[in-house]
């Protein structure tokens, strides 16, 4: 059997706060194996975006260990854990976080080039991941000129710019009215499906999360596998 793509054990998260220290991971333990899509539900405040933080090597956490396809990264210095995430890691967020100055086909392309990839190519790629996104009529645009729907769809070209094996999506359709979100959802669930990436969604829209391929809650810090309905 393969490895997973990612292992999380025993994920503890704490912040300290003018109010004292605030505990909201407290043992989570997941794994998400190859080609999977897993969503990950859990209100406000349950500490989704703080697990997809750790998970994706942006934060540390107070303990745990974050395994990406067999390799702990837990205690990597900085700049191993930014070597690793930029290779195999792409990230989907609420707010799109597009360069407001650059088209939607640069902003899709950036990640390319910074890889190493040249401009050309990078261009075509990115091109072509946005056709697939519906996009084609929409490469020249500035953010500003798209819709909210539009500019998560670049979003997710550009995550998925450098095949990453790991897409980590922190509610990628939240901002999004409830008809535009589910037509963003199924644009992100198809292309992840096709291209093979395992994926963690966090969503609060449970709709939304019954159609992955296994659902975990956020529940009193550790995640909770939720049966099939
Ligand atoms: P979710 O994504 O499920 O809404 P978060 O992981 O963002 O949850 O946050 C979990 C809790 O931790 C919330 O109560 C939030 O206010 C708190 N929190 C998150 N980040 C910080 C931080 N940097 N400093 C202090 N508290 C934080
Ligand atoms: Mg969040």
């Amino acid at each position: 059997m393969s490895d997973p793509v990612l292992s999380i054990r025993g994920l503890e998260r704490s912040y300290v706060t003018g109010a004292g220290t605030l505990t909201v991971l407290r043992g989570a333990d997941l794994d998400v194996m190859p080609g999977e899509i897993v969503g990950l539900i859990g209100p406000s405040g349950s500490g989704k975006s703080s697990l997809l933080h750790a998970a994706g090597l942006l934060e540390r956490p107070n303990a745990g260990r974050i395994t990406i396809l067999g390799r702990d990264c837990s205690d990597l210095p900085d700049r191993d854990r930014t070597r690793v995430r930029l290779a195999t890691i792409g990230f989907v967020y609420q707010f799109h976080h597009l360069l407001p100055e650059f088209s939607a086909l640069d902003n899709v392309a950036l990640p390319l080039m910074i890889a190493g990839v040249a401009r050309g190519a990078a261009q075509k790629r990115a091109g072509d991941l946005l056709g697939e996104l519906g996009l084609a009529q929409r490469t020249h645009h500035q953010p500003a000129q798209m819709s909210g729907g539009e500019q998560q769809r670049v979003a997710i070209a550009r995550a998925l710019a450098n095949s990453p094996r790991l897409l980590l999506a922190d509610e990628p359709t939240g901002n999004l009215d409830p008809h535009t979100s589910t037509a963003v959802f199924e644009n992100l669930y198809d292309l992840a499906r096709r291209t093979g990436v395992a994926a963690v969604v966090a969503t609060h829209n449970l709709e939304l999360a019954r159609h992955m391929d296994r659902v975990f809650a956020l529940r009193d810090g550790h995640l909770e596998e939720q049966a099939k309905v």
